[in-house]
């Protein structure tokens, strides 16, 4: 009896705690952030489709920063634009909204999926009649006053977040300062240069993988460590210290512009902030290695020339498209690239 008693009280003191639990104040009802997907016909329109324009898949709009191929970016006070460059579709972002003079960055909404080059533009949530967010301290940020009026684009800016692998690798490229924008560099179709007449959406799809693999390679600690450790000679044949060898890399992800082209004829193109690589590259790189042209040609953007090891391999080859294609080798054999033939979304892209 006595135990039986006891259970009773026991069982009681629970309900009892539940019930509190359940009529406990409005206000302690978690706030959540709430999500959109960006995945069809219906939700989102595509970037770099078969047929657009080259003038729209080239215009300056549509640069973006090799850290956020995840771009937000305010159209007006009121309407937001969202836009996945990379060709693999990305799942579980949080879009963080940073305003000035806001201590902490806003988790303005989560993206459950926007497919590759999906683009869409909403109107802000707080225009939605959503008031409570969360800051990046789960602290609750009340944005109601913004519903008449919005917010400027001048005091906003946008990054992203999230867990998943995809994301920490795509975020992982925010070490570099790319500016990336495709580029018709023969715009009066001049049949003696080595420029592709008129780039086409494929080209652009492929190269926007190949850039954000490239950006991989060159902000991966091995990468640093593997270049450090390899006899490169500068443009006087003189052997590079491990300071030089260094500052070299370095300035290849502090390049603030890529404007990327497509070559003929040849297997690449660079200098200043021109980039250019033929099909063949863009064809090959999520199987092959490409160092021997695309390490050579971002070489040749920092200043090093063909009497350099940074661009050709050595009598005794080596050099930095040698050290750098190891690694890439290395990165490829374990599937650790963020574009992979396995998410590319238009599997037609990767046969020649
Ligand atoms: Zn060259």
């Amino acid at each position: 009896m006595k135990i039986s008693t006891v259970l009773v009280l026991l069982l009681c003191t629970i309900f009892f705690s539940c019930e509190k639990e359940d009529t406990s104040p409005v206000s302690s009802i978690p706030v959540t952030t709430v999500a959109y997907s960006f995945d069809s016909d219906a939700n989102s329109k595509l970037m770099f489709k078969d047929g657009d324009l080259l003038q729209t898949m080239t215009s300056e709009s549509l640069r973006y920063e090799i850290g956020k191929v995840l771009r937000v970016k305010a159209i007006n006070e009121t309407t937001i634009e969202i836009a996945n460059f990379a060709p693999v579709d990305i799942q579980d972002a949080t879009i963080l909204l940073i305003i000035e003079g806001q201590a902490k960055p806003i988790k303005l909404f989560k993206i459950s999926k926007i497919r590759a080059h999906g683009v869409q533009e909403i109107k802000y949530p707080f225009i939605e009649n959503i008031n409570i967010f969360l800051d990046t301290d789960n602290k609750e940020v009340d944005l109601s006053h913004y519903k008449t009026t919005g917010i400027a684009p001048g005091k906003v800016s946008f990054d992203f977040t999230g867990e998943t692998d995809l994301i920490k690798k795509l975020k992982s490229l925010a070490k570099l300062k790319w500016k990336v924008k495709y580029h018709d560099f023969d715009p009066n179709d001049d049949p003696t240069n080595n420029w592709k007449e008129n780039i086409d959406a494929k080209d652009i799809r492929r190269f926007s993988g190949f850039i954000i693999n490239m950006a991989y390679l060159l902000q991966a600690d091995n990468t640093m460590k593997t270049f450090a450790e390899e006899p490169i000679y500068d443009n006087n044949g003189v052997m590079m210290t491990v300071e030089q060898k260094k500052a070299a890399l370095q300035k290849m992800i502090d390049i603030p512009m890529v404007n990327c082209g497509v070559v003929v004829n040849v297997s690449g193109l660079g200098g200043g902030y021109t980039y250019g690589l033929a099909n063949h590259v863009l064809n090959d790189y999520l199987t092959q290695d490409p160092s021997f042209i695309t390490i050579h040609e971002m070489a040749h953007m920092i200043g090093f020339s063909h009497s350099s090891s940074m661009t050709y391999p050595s009598k005794e080859n080596m050099g930095a498209t040698v050290a750098a294609g190891r690694v890439y080798l290395q990165m490829l054999k374990n599937n650790e690239f963020p574009i992979k033939v396995s998410n590319y979304y238009m599997p037609s892209d990767l046969s020649k």
